[in-house]
């Protein structure tokens, strides 16, 4: 059974952190209401463009068979239990982009994401092709939920209704009305812009959950493309922090700026799928190369390679990026651990640095 029981978190304030006025640009704000990326210069028409020729279009697709590729990788789950003590901070893949992490008593969530379909309607659109490691039910509490963006492998009606109003959601600009609709209290939601930054305090001291940049796309309809941002997160323990980066293509500006900003990660969660054909999805997708360059423009000490071998949405070998990744780390001459993909619902700890 689910269970529901009293948050930890005491307290929610906005930070008035010390914000310069180049990182506050409002360049991603467009003059019709919806959002932009300020660095993508290409007008190819990306996501959408090459949505529409997958629907209509004739492009070959690699199709995936468990049985001829191999499974994706499944591990056990290794949880933090409720009130155990440890100095270790405890990550765990759910699949796709949702990830738990665990660390001095606070349960994150990311992009959750249980369901079998990522489509607008339960039974056609892309299926999932690996179990989640974890179930709602297996799901210990959860105090904060992060979400990037509203794409649909992303931002599920379904899950955000079963998790309820246990957590508080932090969520990019135009989702605070989305997840009312869905049955959330409007105090449970912390709707942010970029470098918009809050303060949870729970038992164990606080947390600080901030809106990063990103470069993506929105939409969940024909109507709505771009009418909601998108945005990776920030989580910083006083002992531990972790960069969610959601969806996102890649520029050399972004990055290096949350880098310099937070002044390095001990972990970055990182996508590494849905990266082919490369004319198409490389404005906002990353590919397992861009991802290397991610990690180190943000300055992680360690990644964490996600959105692959879950949903197969792009016309990459299913189970190809982390193989390709794993030939970029090498390639960039970083440690063969830098950057790793986990088995679906392992668990992993990390030492926070500065212990
Ligand atoms: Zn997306
Ligand atoms: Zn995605």
């Amino acid at each position: 059974m689910f269970r529901f029981s009293i948050p930890r978190i005491l307290l929610i304030s906005t930070l008035a952190l010390a914000t310069s006025a180049a990182a506050r640009s409002p360049d991603h704000h467009a003059a019709n209401g919806r959002f932009t990326n300020p660095h993508v210069t290409s007008s190819h028409g990306g996501v959408f463009k090459f949505l529409q020729r997958r629907l209509f279009g004739s492009d070959t697709w690699a199709s995936y068979h468990p049985d001829r590729d191999g499974a994706v990788p499944q591990g056990t789950p290794r949880l933090v239990a409720d009130g155990e003590r440890t100095d270790n901070a405890r990550v765990t893949w759910v699949g796709h982009s949702t990830v738990l992490i665990q660390h001095n008593g606070v349960n994150v969530l990311t992009d959750p994401m249980f369901s079998d379909v990522a489509s607008p309607v339960g039974f056609v659109g892309p299926s999932r092709k690996s179990a989640p490691g974890l179930t709602l039910e297996t799901l210990p509490r959860v105090d904060i939920v992060v979400i990037s963006h509203d794409h649909y492998d992303h931002l599920d009606a379904p899950t955000i209704r079963r998790l309820g109003n246990g957590p508080q959601y932090f969520v990019p600009l135009g989702l605070r009305d989305w997840l009312m609709r869905v049955g959330i209290d409007a105090g449970r939601i912390s709707e942010m812009d970029w470098w918009d930054s809050e303060r949870v305090a729970s038992r164990r001291g606080d947390v600080i959950v901030t809106a990063t940049p990103s470069q993506h796309v929105s939409g969940r309809t024909l109507t709505d493309r771009n009418r909601r941002l998108w945005a990776a997160w920030a989580i910083a323990w006083d002992d531990f922090s972790v960069w969610f980066g959601g969806d996102t293509g890649y520029n050399d500006v972004q990055f290096k700026t949350i880098g310099d900003r937070f002044d390095g990660f001990d972990l970055g969660i990182i996508p590494i799928g849905s990266y082919a054909p490369r004319a198409y999805m490389s404005d906002y997708h990353l590919d397992p190369e861009d991802a290397v360059r991610v990690h180190q423009d943000i300055r992680a000490e360690r990644s964490m390679a996600v959105h692959w071998g879950t949903f197969h949405l792009t016309a990459e070998p299913f189970l190809e990026p982390p193989e390709v990744l794993q030939a970029a780390v090498n390639a960039a001459g970083l440690p063969a651990d830098a950057i790793s993909a986990y088995a679906v619902g392992e668990s992993r700890a990390y030492l926070p640095l500065s212990l």
